[in-house]
């Protein structure tokens, strides 16, 4: 009989580093165009899997001296290669019993509403690299081509239907949402990505996190934030969903303006781009950076992608992320405060003052 101790156990021994199983009337609620449960209308459990972020992965860019790791093994190799590995080896322990599995590895970008407004149709997205053809509206590849997506049936969603997986994870019971809407985890802190899997099988749940808030509070990744693009701590700016009467909670984020930044990071934290091209701004197509009060949205992207992407060092499938500064300030601050991550390590993340161009 398939149980969730066996499908634990082959999630931990093919890679995973955590596993939680939640009913899936947890997601009970969930907008259509997000709602995991239509995926597979049988489904009774999703199973959420784990995969750690070695924090040295994140040492190059906190000391300024390595940029590519964090894009390809903590995007790309854990997207890409470790997760469907897991998926596949776990999804085999689920139908050698008899259970369908139906697995759901990272699709950044694929749904058929933006993953950074939610509106539908074609948009800009910072996860997928389309190939770049005549057809693309410009040479940057970041555009969602998603228009003619129909549901295929009455009352369902359109296809490539994409849920929130970091509330799945909630939901699995693997952490909380920090306020700068990462997922925190009580092992790891912000440093992971994850993966889902869904079946017919009823297992023995898991229930959501109940332990001390994993996230303190304390702003240190708005503070870091070179965009600032996180809404300052009580500025009650905030997105609010409830999950079986749990209140998940977090920053409103700006998240244009953070696929601005995450990516090219702005003049002192992008080493690859000359000051002369900051200082230049040429056409205003670095307003977003460099003119105060210019608004996020699609257009400035676009202008700032196309003046910026001659710079990338090389692209790995995924943006070159050069920020990560919620990230490291989150994984400074919980080391040296405590919550989740005290202990582990020998020495912290970080042992002086950030690093910042003078420029
Ligand atoms: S990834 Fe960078 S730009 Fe985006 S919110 Fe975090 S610190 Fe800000
Ligand atoms: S830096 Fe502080 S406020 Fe931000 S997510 Fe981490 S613990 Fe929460």
């Amino acid at each position: 009989m398939l149980t969730a101790k066996m499908i634990k156990e082959a999630a931990l021994s093919a890679g995973a580093d955590k596993c939680g199983i939640a009913p899936m009337s947890r997601f009970d609620g969930a907008p259509k165009e997000m709602n995991p449960q239509l995926l597979f209308p049988e489904a009774k459990s999703c199973i959420g899997f784990v995969f750690r972020i070695p924090r040295g992965v994140q040492r190059g860019i906190e000391e300024g001296t390595q940029f590519f790791q964090y894009p390809s093994m903590a995007y790309g190799g854990i997207n890409e290669i470790f997760a469907p590995q897991v998926l596949y080896q776990v999804g085999k322990v689920i139908e050698a019993e008899g259970y369908e599995a139906f697995v759901y590895r990272n699709t950044g970008a694929r749904g058929s509403v933006s993953d950074m407004d939610g509106s539908p149709g074609n948009t800009l997205s910072p996860e997928e690299q389309i190939e770049v053809n005549e057809n693309a509206r410009t040479s940057t590849a970041h555009h969602r081509n998603v228009q003619f997506t129909r549901p295929t049936r009455e009352g369902n969603a359109c296809p490539d239907l994409q849920f929130h997986f970091r509330l799945a994870a909630v939901a699995c019971g693997l952490g909380e949402l920090g306020y700068s809407k990462m997922l925190l985890t009580p092992e790891f802190g912000p440093l992971q990505r994850v993966a889902f899997l869904f079946t017919d099988a009823e297992l023995e749940y898991d229930e959501m996190y109940s332990g001390p808030p994993l996230c303190r509070k304390c702003g240190a990744c708005v503070r870091e934030c070179p965009g600032h693009c996180i809404p300052p701590i009580n500025s009650g700016h905030t997105v609010r969903v409830e999950m079986e009467g749990k209140v998940i909670e977090w920053g409103d984020i700006d998240m244009w303006r953070c696929y601005a930044y995450y990516t090219h990071a702005g003049r002192y934290y992008n080493p690859f781009v000359p000051r002369e091209v900051w200082d230049e701004n040429k056409n205003g197509d670095l307003n977003l950076f460099e003119k105060e009060g210019t608004k996020a949205d699609e257009h400035e992207i676009m202008k700032v992608y196309s003046a910026l992407q001659q710079y990338f060092p090389s692209w790995v499938g995924y943006n070159m992320a050069k920020c990560g500064g919620c990230i490291r300030a989150c994984v400074s601050m919980l080391e040296k405060k405590g919550g989740c991550m005290e202990g582990r390590f020998e020495k912290p993340l970080r042992t002086g003052k950030p690093w910042k161009m003078d420029r």
